[in-house]
């Protein structure tokens, strides 16, 4: 008996040293090599010391020894790759040129380092720190806020429905086109991150505005030309569309083509034909496209089009594919100028259609050679544009409303006391904040990411699809803050056009379902996975011995990948990743853990569900769409936390960074559970469950009492709430409802003790008796609770106060619509 415990208890011990010994190994990513020898040595001391039996000793040196053929290149290329190779080739999807030029346009950045299950943090944390020249603070200081101070957005929104004609010839002539414009060009050449700041302001004063501005600084004309156009286009359109005296759109979108924008049936096709009056080779062009900002007043159309050549008058290819042009506005056969009308925010936008117009070859961007480019020209810029226009816009209207909400909130009292002090409407104001901060340390360091060279792709379809998310949970919540106030349209009004615009962001620039459930995991799977792109690539190489050598490379690199992450998966969810390697940041330290812990499950669970699933995932955009999440959650946490030390990490700023990282994390938890129960595949799930989660759902969302620290942050008049809502537009000016708000936000502390002097000695103790505040305050100087200066501080406040929770009525006949307007 006792010899047999002393064998079982010799059995449990090597079994746990050869376990841990593995454990290590792959928690380290040790090499093939290495770990062949440090398993040799180990088996070796078992043969040596192990009291087992002979052929127990054999048993378990026959996966050993398989081990040890693998290091054998030859015999692994012959018994392994090649059957694997085949296989993978039948298995892998076709892949269209427009897949093709998606997946290779722009660059892999962090995006990437959460691919590998082990950030590489000092890459993000020594990322230049995003700062405005003298000249574009000059910018945002002098111009832009001049604009901000002309829009009256009831006046653009209810009464013209467009801006009106000085604001117009204001930004044309102030450069607010020319952003990326190059100053040789006549251009602002601003960076990614003033660009972004601009848009902040403007957007957090009118949609309509920031919305119009947006657009030539996106992907259209100026973009294409100054990456593609030839020397003659660029010198004549740049300094033209710098100046304002052109007005570019771009037209992609057709009625049968929305989001499958590759599929567009518009065609241009090479002919002879008559151009200002001789006869050469150009292009006819017929075609019907809608949604077009600024198409209705445009004066130069970039349009993207099928470019056929039947008569081979340019070359042996009949279908060039797509390419995109500039059609000057009044080229005979353009039908420009309505418009649609989007969700009352009336910025310019409207259909396009074209009947045999004919423009000569160079039309085209980049001159012929570029024929057929056109969707590799579109995805390669659209990385750029996509982290930033859109991006801005939500986060100037999400810091707006933020900034707005919360002073309101604490101006405004119901049974007596300011309604932001309920519980129920702390919590809101907290998560707003919270979010407001995750969608500015996105936007900001991207784009700082962007000025350091970077073509994020696959950030920008995260920033697309979450900034605007965000934004939309942050102006439904504002509205509910603010009750009837936000629902009452008028001049009144500041919440209420943020609240239409959401849509129309959700929609533009591939429509939000679209890029979660096929964009973020699907191009970052492919792009950013440190092997997958490689194994591809080598499956595709038309040399097939080359293709081969470079597989069998990509594939030892990816299954020792893979052990390690489902090693090191294991060992962070059973230690919640405390000993794992994190910059020194002192109380953020646990954060930086977490996202080490979930990039190496995410990790785990894609190679999974790539192998099992191999293209079929494609078509389970539910699970695509959830690992896409959780990429998003750590993209967003790591984004956040680089912010915070951006900013020098103040630890006044703590409980919003504190919010947002567990929120994105429980999220990240979240996606990956859900991820899990529902994988087809059962057992393997059970598998990745117990390599995720041993210790089952651990990570909690933000507590009550963070979110009340958050309110107290916004509700007063702190740096903090400040730093949260850098950039808007927040000037303390008669007709910014923002500026009037802050006013009265710094009022309210010493209103509120004034006021509650009244109500402790004169109202609970029968002394005052009036109902309304004015006469309260009548009585209580009368019987000596409040001074005469304290009494004018206390009216000047209630009639501030009256002001902003004022709304708007109209006479029945003004509501109709084109009956005019209310003052
Ligand atoms: C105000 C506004 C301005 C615009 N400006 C321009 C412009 O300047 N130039 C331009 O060319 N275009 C412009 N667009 C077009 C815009 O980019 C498209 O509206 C967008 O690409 C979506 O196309 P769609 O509206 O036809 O939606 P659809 O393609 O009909 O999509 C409908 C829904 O289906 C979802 N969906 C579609 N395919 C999938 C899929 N495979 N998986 C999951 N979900 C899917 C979408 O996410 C969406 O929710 C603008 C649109 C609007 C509304």
């Amino acid at each position: 008996m006792d010899n047999w415990v002393e064998n079982a208890g010799w059995f449990v011990g090597w079994a746990v040293l050869f376990l841990g010994v593995l454990l290590v190994l792959a928690y380290r990513r040790a090499s093939l090599a290495a770990s062949t020898c440090v398993l040799g040595l180990l088996l070796a001391g078992y043969w040596v010391f192990g009291s087992a039996a002979e052929w127990w000793k054999i048993a378990v040196s026959i996966p050993y020894v398989l081990l040890l053929l693998l290091n054998v290149r030859p015999l692994r290329v012959r018994l392994l790759t090649r059957p694997f190779l085949r296989s993978y080739r039948r298995l892998l999807p076709p892949m269209s040129a427009t897949e093709r030029e998606a997946l290779d346009a722009g660059t892999v950045w962090w995006d990437g380092e959460l691919f590998t299950g082990g950030p590489d943090w000092p890459k993000l944390m020594s990322a230049k720190v995003p700062v405005l020249t003298a000249d574009e603070q000059a910018f945002l200081d002098g111009p832009c806020e001049d604009l901000c101070a002309m829009l009256d957005d009831w006046d653009i929104t209810h009464r013209r429905a467009d801006l009106p004609p000085e604001v117009w010839s204001f930004i044309k002539s102030r450069g607010f086109f020319a952003m990326i414009i190059p100053r040789r060009y006549g251009g602002l050449e601003f960076s990614a991150y003033a660009h972004s700041c601009v848009l902040i302001k403007v957007a957090s004063r009118s949609a309509t505005a920031s919305s119009t501005i947006a657009v030539p600084n996106s992907l259209g004309p100026a973009e294409l030309l100054l990456h593609y156009g030839t020397e003659a286009q660029k010198n004549h359109f740049l300094p033209r569309l710098a100046r304002g005296e052109e007005v570019p759109c771009f037209a992609l979108t057709g009625p049968r083509a929305g989001s499958d924008a590759a599929s567009i049936p518009d065609t241009g096709v090479i002919c002879r034909g008559l151009w200002q009056g001789s006869e050469i080779v150009g292009i006819k062009l017929n075609f019907s496209k809608r949604y077009i900002t600024l198409a209705p007043i445009a004066t130069v159309v970039g349009l993207a089009f099928r470019l056929f050549d039947p008569e081979g008058l340019m070359g042996d290819r009949a279908d060039l594919g797509i390419t995109c042009a500039l059609i000057p506005r009044d080229t005979p056969g353009v039908t420009i100028g309505r418009r649609h009308f989007p969700l009352n925010i009336p910025f310019q936008n409207g259909p396009i259609q074209g009947h045999d117009v004919f423009v000569p070859i160079d039309a085209i961007i980049g001159g012929f050679s570029m024929a057929g480019q056109g969707w590799r020209m579109l995805v390669e810029q659209l990385s750029v544009g996509r982290c930033i226009s859109l991006p801005s816009n939500a986060t100037g209207g999400a810091k707006a409303a933020v900034y707005a909400s919360a002073a309101y909130a604490r101006i405004r009292r119901q049974f007596n006391m300011p309604v932001g002090r309920f519980e129920g409407v702390e919590q809101v104001l907290a998560r707003m904040a919270a979010r407001t901060y995750i969608m500015d340390a996105a936007r900001s360091v991207t784009a700082g990411a962007i000025d350091g060279g970077e073509k994020p792709s696959v950030p920008s379809a995260m920033l697309k699809y979450h900034a605007t998310e965000l934004g939309r949970m942050i102006a439904n919540d504002a509205m509910d803050v603010h009750g009837g106030k936000g629902i009452c349209l008028g001049p009144k009004n500041y919440l209420g056009r943020g609240y239409q615009v959401v849509p129309v962001a959700i929609t533009v620039e591939g429509a939000n379902i679209l890029t979660r459930s096929l964009i973020i995991f699907g191009q970052g799977a492919v792009r950013c996975h440190p092997f997958v792109l490689r194994e591809m690539n080598a499956a595709r190489n038309p040399d097939r011995e080359a293709g081969v050598a470079d597989f069998d490379r990509a594939l030892m690199g990816h299954i020792g990948f893979a052990i390690s992450n489902a090693a090191r998966s294991l060992v962070m969810a059973f230690t919640l990743a405390r000993f794992t390697k994190v910059p020194k940041v002192g109380p953020t330290a646990r954060y930086f853990q977490h996202v080490n812990r979930y990039s190496a499950s995410f990790a785990l669970a894609t190679d999974v569900a790539m192998l099992a699933l191999g293209g079929y995932l494609k078509k389970k955009e539910t699970l695509s769409a959830r690992l896409g999440d959780v990429l998003s959650s750590m993209y967003l946490a790591s984004m956040v936390l680089k912010h915070h030390d951006n900013q020098g990490r103040e630890p006044a700023d703590l409980p919003l960074v504190e919010w947002a990282c567990r929120s994105l994390l429980y999220q990240a938890q979240e996606q990956l559970h859900l991820f899990l129960r529902n994988f087809p595949n059962r057992p393997l799930a059970a598998i990745m469950r117990l390599l995720i989660f041993p210790r089952g759902l651990t990570y909690f969302p933000p507590s009550d009492r963070l979110g009340r620290d958050i309110v107290e942050l916004i509700m007063n008049p702190t740096a903090a709430r400040e730093r949260l809502t850098q950039h808007i537009y927040k000037t303390q000016q008669a007709h910014n409802p923002l500026g009037l708000l802050q006013e009265a936000l710094i009022l309210s502390t010493m209103a509120e003790s004034l006021e509650k002097r009244i109500r402790v000695e004169g109202v609970k103790t029968g002394r005052v008796t009036a109902l309304d505040i004015a006469g309260q305050i009548t009585q209580a100087l009368h019987l000596g609770i409040l001074t005469e200066a304290e009494a004018a501080v206390l009216r000047d406040y209630e009639a501030k106060v009256s002001n902003l929770i004022d709304v708007d009525d109209f006479a029945p006949h003004e509501l109709a619509a084109g009956a005019g307007s209310a003052s």
